[in-house]
C-alpha cells in the first residue's frame, strides 16, 4: 500500500468494523468513502443490514479498551446514554458446565446496552470527520482491477428511480467491512484474483431474542442479569441482560434440529430446556415488549486473505467479513474494534512498509484469540461441521487444561479472574498459565460453588 497520503480509500459497509476502519484510514488518505447498503436511521434504531442487532450485544473489556483508544471519551458517552455497565461476576447470575459462579467482587465489566445505540454513537463520532463521507442506500456489487491489484468498486444505487444503474469508483485501497454475508470472494473471482481459503466450524446454533420488562430486575434488586453458557453436555444457552431503558433482552439458543421458536408461548416454554427454572419463572411474570426474533447464521468462518497469493494488493478485509464467530461468546464487536487498532498500528509502523499482506496479517492477528476461544469451544459441540472441526494434538492437551480451568473458574477467585480476563479479550491466553493460576488449576480442588443461583453478590473479602 505504501504511504498513501493524497489518495482515496473506499470502505464497503458502514457498520462497526467499517466505521472504525474509516476513522483510522482518515489519518492516512485525502478522502475516505464509506458505502452502505442501508440508509442510516436518525437515532438508535434497528436496520435491515444488521439483522443481528435485535439480539444481545455485549461489549467486552478488550473491545472497550480498543474503542476508547480510537475514540477517546467514547465509554463516558456510552454510560451517559444509559448503557448498563455490568460487573462480572458480582452483578450476574452465571451458570457454566454444571456450576453456578460465586458472585465475587467484579474483576471486569461488560456493557449490555442495545446494539443500535452503541453503533449510533460510533457512527456519530466517526462521521463528524470531514475527510469521511458516506454513500448510503448503495450496494457495492463488484471490484475494479485484476489479479494483482484492486483499483476500486462498482456501485449500484438502491433507490427505485435509478435502480440497476452501475457506477465505477476508483480507489487506492478497498476495505471490505460488509459483514458475514460478504460477497468479496465472488467479486475477487470476477476480476481473476484468487479466492481465500475458508475455515469453518458450524454447530447450527440458532438464537431467539425478545425484550421484556420485569417487575424488579431478574432475580431481585441486586441482580442485573442472568446467563447460562452452553457446553457439550448442556447445549442450550439463555439469559436476560439489561438494556438502557430498564428492560431486559431475553435470549435462548439451541443447536441444529432444536432451534428456539419465535412464537410467543413456545418461546417461553423453550426456556424450560435451561438447567434451572429461574428464567422461565421470571418470564411468566414479566411483560413482553416486542415479538421474538430469530437468527440462524452463526458459524465460525475465517477467510485466509493473509496466506501467500491469496489477495491482490489494495484490498483488505476486516470485521465479520474477515472472521465471524459464534455469537454466544459476545466477541465480534470487540474484535472489529481491536482490528481497527491493528490497522492503525500497522499503517503507522515506521519500521515497515505497510504492504497489503502485512496489514491484512496484522488485522487477522487481532482476531486470533477470539477465534481460538470460539472455534475451540465449538469444535467439541455435538454435531459441529466444517473444514476446521478437526483439531491437532496440541489442541487436545490444551483442551484438557482448559476443561480444568472451566471447572475451577466458578469457585476459585484467582482462576475466575484469569478466565474472565481471557474470555473478555482483555488479557492473552497465557494469563491462564500464570503460576498462581496453574497451581490452582493443576493441584487444588475446584472450590465450592453455590448449590442454587446466588441471589446476592458476596461481600469483598468474603
Ligand atoms: C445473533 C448475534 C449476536 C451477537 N452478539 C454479539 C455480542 O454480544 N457482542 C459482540 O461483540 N458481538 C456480537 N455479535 C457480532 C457482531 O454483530 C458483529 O461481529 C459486528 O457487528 C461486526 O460488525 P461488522 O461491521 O463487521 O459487520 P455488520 O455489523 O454485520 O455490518 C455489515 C454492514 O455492511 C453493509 N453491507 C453488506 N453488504 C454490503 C454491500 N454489498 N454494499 C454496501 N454495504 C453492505 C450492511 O448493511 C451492514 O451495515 C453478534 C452477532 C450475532 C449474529
Amino acid at each position: 500500500m505504501g504511504r498513501w497520503g493524497g489518495r482515496h480509500a473506499v470502505v464497503v459497509g458502514g457498520s462497526l468494523a467499517g466505521m472504525l476502519a474509516a476513522h483510522v484510514l482518515a489519518g492516512h488518505a485525502d478522502r475516505v468513502t464509506v458505502v452502505e447498503r442501508d440508509r442510516f436511521p436518525d437515532g438508535p434504531r434497528a436496520r435491515p443490514g444488521v439483522p443481528q442487532g435485535r439480539h444481545p450485544h455485549v461489549l467486552l473489556e478488550g473491545g472497550q479498551v480498543a474503542v476508547e483508544s480510537l475514540l477517546p471519551g467514547f465509554l463516558a458517552e456510552l454510560r451517559a446514554a444509559g448503557a448498563p455497565r455490568v460487573g462480572m461476576p458480582s452483578d450476574l447470575v452465571l451458570w457454566q458446565n454444571g456450576r453456578w459462579f460465586r458472585r465475587l467482587p467484579a474483576t471486569t465489566h461488560i456493557y449490555t446496552g442495545s446494539r443500535a445505540q452503541l453503533e449510533e454513537l460510533v457512527r456519530r463520532r466517526v462521521l463528524a470527520n470531514p475527510v469521511i463521507s458516506v454513500t448510503e442506500g448503495t450496494d457495492v456489487v463488484g471490484l475494479l482491477g485484476d489479479a494483482s491489484r484492486v483499483r476500486g468498486v462498482v456501485l449500484r444505487d438502491r433507490s427505485s428511480d435509478v435502480r440497476g444503474e452501475q457506477q465505477a469508483v476508483e480507489a487506492d485501497l478497498v476495505v471490505d467491512a460488509s459483514g458475514s454475508g460478504t460477497k468479496a470472494p465472488q467479486w475477487l473471482t470476477a476480476i481473476g484474483a484468487a479466492v481465500p481459503h475458508e475455515e469453518t466450524i458450524d454447530t447450527g446454533l440458532a438464537y431467539a431474542s425478545r425484550v421484556y420488562r420485569g417487575r424488579d430486575g431478574v432475580l431481585g434488586g441486586d441482580t442485573a442479569g442472568y446467563y447460562v453458557y452452553p457446553s457439550p453436555d448442556q447445549v442450550h444457552a439463555g439469559g436476560a441482560l439489561p438494556l438502557e431503558d430498564g428492560s431486559h433482552l431475553v435470549i435462548v439458543s439451541g443447536l441444529r434440529g432444536d432451534e428456539p421458536p419465535t412464537d410467543d408461548d413456545e418461546f417461553v416454554t423453550y426456556t424450560k430446556r435451561l438447567p434451572h427454572p429461574l428464567l422461565h419463572r421470571w418470564l411468566d411474570e414479566a411483560e413482553p415488549l416486542t415479538p421474538a426474533f430469530g437468527y440462524r447464521r452463526t458459524a465460525n468462518v475465517r477467510r485466509r486473505y493473509d496466506l501467500p497469493g491469496s489477495c491482490p494488493a489494495g484490498f483488505v478485509a476486516t470485521g465479520d467479513a474477515l472472521c465471524t464467530f459464534n455469537p454466544i461468546y459476545g466477541q465480534g464487536m470487540a474484535v472489529a474494534a481491536m482490528s481497527a487498532v491493528a490497522l492503525r498500528d500497522a499503517l503507522a509502523d515506521p519500521r515497515r512498509t505497510p504492504t497489503t499482506r502485512r496489514v491484512q496479517r496484522a488485522v487477522l492477528a487481532a482476531s486470533r484469540q477470539a477465534w481460538d476461544i470460539s472455534a475451540g469451544a465449538d469444535r467439541k459441540m455435538p454435531g459441529a461441521t466444517g473444514s476446521a472441526v478437526a483439531g491437532g494434538p496440541a489442541d487436545r492437551v490444551a483442551d484438557w487444561y482448559l476443561q480444568r480451568v472451566q471447572e475451577c473458574a466458578p469457585g476459585d477467585p484467582v482462576v475466575g479472574r484469569a478466565f474472565r480476563s481471557v474470555l473478555t479479550l482483555a488479557a492473552p491466553v497465557t494469563a491462564l498459565f500464570a503460576p498462581p493460576v496453574a497451581r490452582a488449576v493443576l493441584f487444588q480442588p475446584p472450590g465450592t460453588t453455590p448449590a442454587e443461583p446466588p441471589a446476592t453478590p458476596e461481600e469483598p473479602g468474603a
